[in-house]
């Protein structure tokens, strides 16, 4: 959707208030203690996802012709937010219809979007996505993962590692090396939707210390055959292609931590206006009142920026800065907002029963993934600021 340029207005509309205010109602009836549930069941989050689904809400951002909402990145940020604010954030939202659906709708064929779109807006299908690999890490013009043409498409060969949510998809939007630039010897990368149960495909559980339902699983491509029309956009056009995805999920993912940083300084400020231990509530004590106060300003801020770099993306203008300016602050704020929240609780920040711990590899993640502190940093010192590259 394009939004409208030459206007500055920092007020939502009342359709996007609505949509806050119906996220946040259905998400208030499962929360954290429902995902809490569900992780240590290993069960999959399928009654929120089918509830949002139901409501429209996972396939918000994709286009009406394809059975999307025909809103923009903003508008699904908004879920993320909501859904982590009432503690029950969903990362394969990031993932299935911010990454691939986004990527699908820009670049897909006529007969891709038909065959995919409808069943990611819908949220019947999933499609997740795979870049990292154990060798490459954040370089990703070292990619090892091949695809070679054959006579009827393509066969995959490789490693992909820390891939989300591989159990719950149909299919995984595999980003792989078709060739290298003679001059540079960087990867030229192409997509591919590779169905999860392809033949010579294996996967591995990823065991991470977390607490959240989605799991992680290494990938193993051993002659995986594709027919050619799995092929996403222009071959050796990849990275252009991966990018104009990666930002709807770095601007959905900062909004996520937002979220989560909203329910801790909430959770934070009701803690402390009822705890007395000497004579006034801890709230009153400026040791931690003004951190509290520090991190929810950072909170602000980082939001303010995550809806400029929505506004941006969706107005198609370039969104690269803000965007990794909004992923960083938003992970930094979150972060603090937690970290400061688990103090004030005292001895309880760390038990199950207030929640605040369960938030804290979370938020955590979010400075690592989906793409790093240093990463951004070294773009910002680069791209805004010209200084010389270290790498
Ligand atoms: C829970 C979880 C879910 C994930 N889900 C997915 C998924 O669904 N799909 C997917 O493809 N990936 C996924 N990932 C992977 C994630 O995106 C990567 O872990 C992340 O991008 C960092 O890459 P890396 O682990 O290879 O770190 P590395 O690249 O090995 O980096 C290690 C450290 O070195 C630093 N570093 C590297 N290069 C530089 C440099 N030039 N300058 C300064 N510092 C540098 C990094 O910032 C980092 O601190 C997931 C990871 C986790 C933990």
């Amino acid at each position: 959707m394009q939004v409208e340029q030459g206007t500055l207005n920092f007020v939502e509309t009342p359709e996007q208030a609505l949509l806050r205010e119906s996220v946040s109602a259905i998400a208030a009836r499962y929360g954290e203690l429902y995902i809490r549930e569900k992780v240590r069941a290993g069960e999959k989050t399928t009654e929120l996802w089918d509830e949002l689904a139901r409501g429209g809400y996972l396939g918000v951002s994709l286009p009406e012709e394809y059975g999307g909402g025909g809103q923009g990145i903003y508008e699904l940020a908004i879920v993320c937010e909501e859904l982590g604010a009432a503690g029950s954030p969903l990362l394969l939202l990031v993932v299935s219809p911010a990454i691939s659906g986004t990527i699908l709708a820009r670049f897909g064929t006529e007969a891709q979007k038909q065959r995919w779109l409808p069943g990611l807006g819908t949220g019947r299908d999933k499609m997740v996505f795979a870049i990292t690999e154990p060798n490459a890490g954040s370089n990703t013009h070292n990619l090892e993962t091949r695809a070679e043409r054959t006579g009827s498409g393509w066969r995959l060969t490789g490693t992909k590692y820390y891939i989300s949510g591989v159990d719950e998809a149909e299919h995984v939007l595999v980003v792989a090396r078709t060739g290298t630039d003679e001059e540079t010897r960087r990867g030229r990368l192409s997509l591919f939707a590779v169905p999860t149960d392809a033949r010579g495909l294996e996967r591995q559980l990823l065991p991470v210390a977390k607490i959240a339902p989605e799991k992680q699983f290494t990938l193993f491509f051993d002659g995986v055959e594709i027919p050619d029309d799995h092929l996403i956009g222009d071959e050796g056009d990849g990275l252009r292609q991966v990018f104009f995805g990666l930002n709807p999920e770095r601007i959905t993912g900062a909004a996520a931590a937002i979220g989560s940083g909203r329910r801790a300084v909430a959770k934070a400020v009701a803690y402390a206006n009822e705890r007395v231990v000497w004579s006034q509530p801890i709230g009153a004590h400026q040791g931690l009142s003004h951190p509290l106060a520090k991190a929810y300003i950072e909170l602000q801020l980082a939001k303010l920026m995550t809806q400029k770099a929505a506004w941006l993306y969706d107005a198609g203008l370039d969104a690269g800065e803000a965007t990794n300016m909004a992923n960083y602050a938003a992970a930094e704020a979150a972060i603090a907002c937690v970290d400061q929240a688990i103090q004030i609780h005292g001895g309880n920040g760390l038990s199950e029963e207030f929640g605040l711990a369960d938030m804290w590899w979370g938020v955590r993640l979010s400075r690592t993934a989906p793409v790093s502190r240093e990463m951004i940093l070294n773009y910002v010192s680069q791209h805004s600021l010209g200084l010389p590259r270290s790498y």
